[in-house]
């Protein structure tokens, strides 16, 4: 069984899907390529089913899949999202005409009526198109715009719709806004560092943290990283907030009190930087600044940063020489190539948050966990696990093996004067004898 397949049509499921979209929205964004995301539906499913039955209902999704496949290009990706719906990733498109090529391509497909058993049907489709760049820079975003098309399209009472440019929704500010207002961010200082707490699974010992960026918008509120760091990768903004990060938290850091022992506190560092000859000295600089010998820098990089190894690689060994360590996150969603596990300058593997947090539920991502700690251990490095939620979880990570836990289940991510509190009260309750 391929996890990422949709059972029914062959094509992508809505996990393969996601992965794909995030991945070529990055490549697109990178490359400075266009690429389109069609959403399409398939018109009065339920009544379909109602009316012929449930093996019916299944063999016309399957005929739209087909089409769909029929009007994909080799690099395109075709993907089932939903009971009814399907997704069609157009990478490297010229432009937006080719979009709507594709699209008059697939209705020409579906105009041709399936037969079932004895009868003939035609199969109707609404869909909904969004552009990158033109719509949205981001994969959540543009999946929204093209959700939407589909929907304007039908009370339009069309076949399909493009999205609406730079549309402002509910809840979801507008990139090109962001971009603006973010440009300034810092120097407006609505930029902090909060921190999650790390636990050692053995003993429940405070070890350490993970630094996450936080940006309250005056306007806006609070905006997630997930939507502001993508931003601020692709304009640039990347760097001047990567250092600025490093500096906070070694200086927040050193002042905390942590009488018990060393702590590390782990930086996010984007794979854009990994690949730049001057992080070494960025460190190197901000450690002499701040750095104490009682905190232990961790940098958390991802996989794609290793996409270079030649490259990366060294630039990674002159880091860790002074001490600081290397940490892959989110570690398992990526393309590591085990060819050259042998030689990774890493200390440290992130277990995903998508595998703990179905590491009870689902049998695929307890083998990939349990693969993790035993390749990590056998190469000399230690675990996290991210995203733990609840003692459950924490539990089977322990029969497991796994070395440090981070998750909701601990704490959240909290400003420095609380983490210094929290780090202290947990270690505390732990010293103390135990209640009568
Ligand atoms: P990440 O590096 O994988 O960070 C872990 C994310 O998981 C954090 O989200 C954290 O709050 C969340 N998390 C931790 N435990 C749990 C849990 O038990 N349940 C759930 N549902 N979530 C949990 P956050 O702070 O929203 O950050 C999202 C992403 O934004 C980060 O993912 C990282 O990729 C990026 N990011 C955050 N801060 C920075 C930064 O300073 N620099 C860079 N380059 N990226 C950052
Ligand atoms: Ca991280
Ligand atoms: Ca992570």
């Amino acid at each position: 069984m391929n996890l990422l397949e949709d059972e029914l049509t062959g094509l992508h499921n809505r996990r393969g899907f996601q992965s794909l979209l995030q991945r070529h929205v990055q490549n697109a964004n990178q490359r400075q390529n266009n690429l389109a995301l069609i959403v399409i539906d398939v018109d009065g499913m339920s009544r379909l089913n109602g009316a012929h039955g449930y093996a019916f209902g299944d063999a016309v999704l399957q005929h739209v899949a087909r089409q769909i496949g029929e009007a994909a290009r080799s690099h395109d990706y075709a993907a089932r999202i939903d009971g009814n719906r399907f997704a069609l990733i157009l990478t490297r498109l010229l432009n937006a005409g080719h979009a709507e090529l594709a699209i008059q391509k697939l209705f020409r497909l579906l105009d041709v009526p399936m037969r079932h058993a004895d009868q003939l049907v035609r199969v109707s489709v609404t869909a909904g198109v969004a552009l990158c760049p033109v719509h949205a820079t981001h994969a959540d975003f543009l999946l929204r715009l093209a959700e939407r098309a589909v929907e304007t399209a039908r009370s339009a009472g069309q076949h399909y719709a493009f999205a609406r440019e730079a549309s402002l929704d509910q809840g979801m500010p507008d990139a090109w806004d962001l971009e603006i207002e973010m440009e300034s961010a810092l120097d407006r200082g609505e930029l902090s560092m909060h921190y999650q707490p790390q636990i050692r699974i053995a003993d429940g010992h405070p070890v350490g943290v993970e630094a996450l960026m936080r940006w309250t918008s005056p306007s806006k509120g609070s905006i997630p990283p997930d939507i502001f760091i993508p931003i601020a990768e692709r304009t640039g903004q990347i760097k001047k907030l990567t250092v600025w990060a490093m500096n906070t938290v070694l200086r927040q850091s050193s002042h905390w009190s942590h009488p018990w022992g060393p702590l590390s506190v782990a930086v996010n560092i984007p794979a854009d930087l990994v690949a730049q000859d001057d992080l070494p000295d960025m460190l190197a600089t901000a450690a002499k600044l701040w750095g104490t010998p009682d905190i232990h820098l961790v940098l958390e990089i991802t996989e794609r940063s290793l996409m270079d190894p030649k490259r990366s690689f060294e630039i990674l060994k002159r880091i860790r020489e002074p001490g600081t360590r290397v940490s892959i996150d989110d570690f398992g969603t990526g393309y590591s190539s085990l060819a050259y596990f042998r030689d990774l300058p890493v200390d440290e593997l992130k277990v995903d948050r998508s595998f703990v947090s179905q590491l009870l539920t689902d049998p695929a991502c307890s083998h990939i966990t349990n693969l993790i700690i035993d390749m990590a251990h056998r190469f000399g490095m230690s675990v996290v696990a991210e995203g733990v939620e609840d003692e459950v979880t924490l539990q089977a990570l322990r029969e497991r093996g796994c070395d440090i836990a981070q998750g909701y289940f601990f704490g959240k991510a909290m400003p420095s004067p609380a983490i210094e509190q929290w780090l202290n009260a947990v270690h505390d309750a732990r010293a103390a004898p135990p209640a009568e």
